[in-house]
């Protein structure tokens, strides 16, 4: 048995809700609920009571429901220290270091910032479970709304620290989109032209590509990959350093 049950929610046009259950007691976790009622409806399909809200950041496309998944459920809020204000409902408020107890089970804090400023991401090390938010996606990142291309190289660099096996539970549906640019950073990547057409084979059928996995990503992911030769040679950066790199790739991505 898993030591968590995690079940994947489609909602809204490519968000991806994580509903998830501790194996030993009777903690049960949303991640990033946008909306109420596909939760609700599965928490009674599978007879679980809810008792987490975790939230990775502010976004209403993640906290959406907050308040009404609470009202109806008694459950507690846990979110990002930094980004309070912003967190509907916050009860428990977490900075990086800080270890989340839920159920039997912990997760370390990461502190992930660059889409949004205060950013945190989940990791359930024991479960090899990683709930990153919008910080990383299948072959992607999430855009720089909030803070700049050395800060989320600096929250990359911390996933780029945690074991290949671990999986990336990411909160969107990009990775098409994300594949058709990848291959013009690195064309040479024969891993990434295999897992190309993969990808393109799964969508076709609209079978999703999440959750993928931190040694895939390590493997083809651009937005990892600043330090590459092939990406170096195809921008034309050798020599260049990581932080530069990687913000020449996330400035190609926003308009590609
Ligand atoms: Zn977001
Ligand atoms: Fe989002």
């Amino acid at each position: 048995m898993d030591i968590l049950e995690i079940h994947q929610i489609p909602v809204l046009n490519d968000n991806y809700l994580y509903l998830f259950k501790d194996s030993q007691t009777d903690a049960v976790g949303i991640v990033d609920p946008a909306e109420a009622e596909p939760v609700l409806e599965k928490l009674e399909e599978l007879g679980w009571k809810l008792t987490h809200i975790i939230n990775t950041h502010h976004h209403w496309d993640h906290t959406g429901a907050n308040l009404e998944l609470k009202e109806k459920t008694g459950c507690i809020v846990v979110g990002a220290k930094k980004d309070a204000a912003r967190i509907p409902g916050i009860d428990i408020m977490l900075e990086e270091g800080d270890i989340f107890e839920f159920g039997s089970q912990t997760a370390q804090i990461l502190e992930t910032s660059g889409h949004t400023i205060g950013h945190i991401t989940y990791w359930f090390e024991e479960a090899d479970a990683l709930f990153c938010g919008d910080t990383l996606f299948a072959l992607g990142c999430g855009r720089l709304f909030e803070g700049s291309p050395a800060q989320m190289w600096d929250s990359l660099k911390k996933f780029l620290a945690l074991p290949d096996d671990t999986k990336v539970y990411c909160a969107h549906e990009y990775t098409e989109a994300n594949a058709r640019f990848a291959i013009t950073i690195e064309p040479k990547n024969t891993r990434l032209m295999a897992r190309f057409d993969e990808i393109m084979a799964k969508r076709a059928k609209n079978i999703p590509t999440v959750p993928t996995t931190i040694g895939e990503e390590r493997s083809t992911n651009p937005f990892l990959r600043p330090d590459s030769p092939d990406v170096l040679e195809e921008l034309n950066m050798a020599g260049a350093d990581p932080v530069s790199v990687f913000a020449e790739i996330r400035h190609r991505k926003d308009t590609f």
